[in-house]
């Protein structure tokens, strides 16, 4: 069996592997896709230490950082079930196979809730972006939308207002789902427009970027049209955490919990990044976890007795 099994191969997984790795401890990495949601990042200017870098080129320095070390990876292989046997981890693959480990890191992100809008896939990147934390700065000075009246649409409302020229605010239903106390900055920021009642319907562009969107009024029933240059779809965030149902505890959002060693629920088992509570998932926040867990793991196993 392996010491240390992560399953994950994303900023979380693969700093979790080097620090198990490092201890010297047998070390697998299972993941369907090596490189996580970095992969789908174009501009990243957040990865302290680094002002500026691409999404597929930090994916491949991630992959570069791990293999240099003895980790056995196995890529485009899915976890469909984990469960505890005899004392050891069990982790099923799709494919059939069972990998045994002493210890678990789960690592398998998140992914983030789509408009399903004709437009959102042409111009993401390109004006359509998910994160304001990453992304807001790019439109500096610009007018743009946020589709979600939830907390997090509204905290990037906020957020946003401080940075571009005018935000906003889409939400479906006939108000805001937001906390109040959210709901009234929001509602005192001058340059910020609520519109209740409207139903996303595409995203505009001129080939090359984004350059407005359209929704339905859903009280007249006639169709608007916003000019703005960004659009942030704020509709929900989904942990993969379907292959865990029944063997670890997760959260009212289906997300692991962790204690302050990335512990969860299952003895030897550790969680880490997007996948897990943490309250802001960016890419700096997975690897710090990720390090986190994979210690949690190192531990444990020193503290179990031989068998
Ligand atoms: P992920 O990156 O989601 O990786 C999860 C890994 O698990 C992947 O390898 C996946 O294939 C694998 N996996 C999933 N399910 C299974 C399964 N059942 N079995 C096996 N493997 C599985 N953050 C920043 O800090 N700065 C940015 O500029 C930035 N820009 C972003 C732009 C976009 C478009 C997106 C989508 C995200 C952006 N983020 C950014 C957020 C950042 O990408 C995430 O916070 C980070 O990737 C989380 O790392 P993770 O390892 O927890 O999960």
């Amino acid at each position: 069996p392996f010491d240390v099994l992560v399953v994950g191969g994303g900023p979380a997984g693969a700093s979790a592997a080097i620090y198990a790795a490092r201890k010297g401890i047998r070390t697998g990495v299972v993941a369907e896709r090596f490189g996580g949601q970095v992969l789908d990042t174009v501009g990243i200017e957040n990865f302290i230490s680094v002002k500026e870098t691409e999404g597929p080129k930090l994916a491949t320095a991630l992959e570069q950082h791990v293999t240099s070390y003895n980790v056995d990876i196995m890529n485009l292989q899915r976890a469909a079930g984990m469960s505890e046997k005899d004392g050891l981890i069990e982790v099923r693959l799709e494919s059939g196979a069972t990998l045994r480990s002493k210890s678990v890191v789960v690592a398998t992100g998140a992914r983030w809730r789509e408009l399903n809008v004709p437009g959102e896939q042409a111009y993401r990147g390109k004006g359509v972006a998910y994160c304001p934390h990453c992304d807001g700065p790019l439109f500096k000075g610009k007018r743009v939308a946020v589709v979600g009246g939830g907390n997090s649409g509204v905290e990037a409302a906020i957020d946003l207002a401080g940075i571009v020229e005018h935000v906003t605010l889409l939400e479906f239903g006939d108000s805001l789902r937001a906390d109040a106390v959210l709901q009234d900055k929001l509602r005192s920021l001058s340059n910020a427009t609520i519109i209740t009642r409207a139903q996303t319907t595409e995203v505009l562009g001129d080939g090359q970027k984004m350059t407005g969107m359209t929704y339905t009024d859903r009280t007249s029933g006639e169709s608007q049209t916003l000019d703005v240059a960004g659009v942030f779809v704020q509709i929900g965030l989904l942990p993969n955490t379907d292959w865990l149902k029944g063997s670890v505890e997760l959260n009212g959002r289906g997300e692991v919990v962790t204690g302050s060693h990335q512990q969860t629920s299952l003895s030897g088992v550790f969680a880490a990044g997007d996948v897990t509570d943490v309250p802001y998932k960016q890419i700096i926040v997975a690897m710090g976890e990720g390090a986190k867990a994979a210690l949690g793991a190192f531990d444990h196993l020193i503290r179990q007795t031989p068998v």
